[in-house]
């Protein structure tokens, strides 16, 4: 499948925000956002005020880059978040909350969703004891999400729950860290995603 190469923290200084694209370098102060928060480029003159069409692209860009997908999947997920009956923007997070590549990087099996995509290609992930190499696949409630019995990847998924010890799961998933197991115990909201972008500009945008 098609992704992205280059710089990753030149993605987050393009967004002047951290989008948590390296793992555990993005919580330390070598975190180019925390060093040299500045846009990239040879000819960047002081911060333009930018268009009502510029800051609505720039909402999207953050999204799709903080999940790590192209314009091509992002749009899928979006049409398919305008199909659906509610609010598109609550239903478009719900939808990229639920890809199993930000579910196992929400249990803190792994530092980053890149690191999660590379798990799920390599057919290192379980859901319902299957094994599932979609990274985008769509989780349910009630879901239960497992690594592959290998003692090499069990102890690097039990090293990283061990850095993250401090850190808790978001409410709509458990972990059972004994077993290395997740669950999904209802689907996700908006509230519960927390994410530092106003999704309503990403609907504005597609809609026109
Ligand atoms: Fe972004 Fe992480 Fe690089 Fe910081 S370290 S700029 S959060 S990718």
């Amino acid at each position: 499948m098609a992704r992205r190469t280059g710089a990753k923290c030149r993605l987050c200084r393009r967004e002047s925000m951290k989008l948590y694209l390296k793992g555990i370098r993005c919580s330390g102060d070598k975190c180019a956002i925390e060093r040299r928060n500045t846009v990239p480029g040879q000819h960047v003159r002081a911060k333009r005020k930018l268009s009502t069409y510029g800051v609505q692209l720039r909402e999207k860009q953050k999204m799709k880059k903080m999940y790590g997908m192209l314009e091509k999947q992002f749009r899928i997920f979006f049409d398919r978040s305008a199909r659906k009956k509610g609010v598109t923007g609550d239903i478009l997070i719900q939808l990229l909350e639920r890809r199993l590549d930000n579910i196992i990087y929400r249990l803190l099996f792994v530092t980053s969703r890149a690191e999660a995509r590379q798990m799920v290609y390599h057919g290192l992930i379980k859901v319902n004891g299957k094994k599932v190499t979609i990274p985008s696949y769509t989780v349910k409630v009630d879901d239960v999400i497992e690594v592959a019995k290998k003692d090499s990847v069990e102890k690097r998924v039990k090293d990283n729950l061990e850095m993250f010890k401090d850190r808790v799961v978001p409410e709509w998933l458990s972990l059972d860290r004994n077993l290395i197991q997740g669950k999904i115990e209802r689907l996700p909201t908006k509230v519960d995603a927390h994410l530092p972008i106003e999704e309503n500009l990403i609907v504005e945008l597609y809609s026109k």
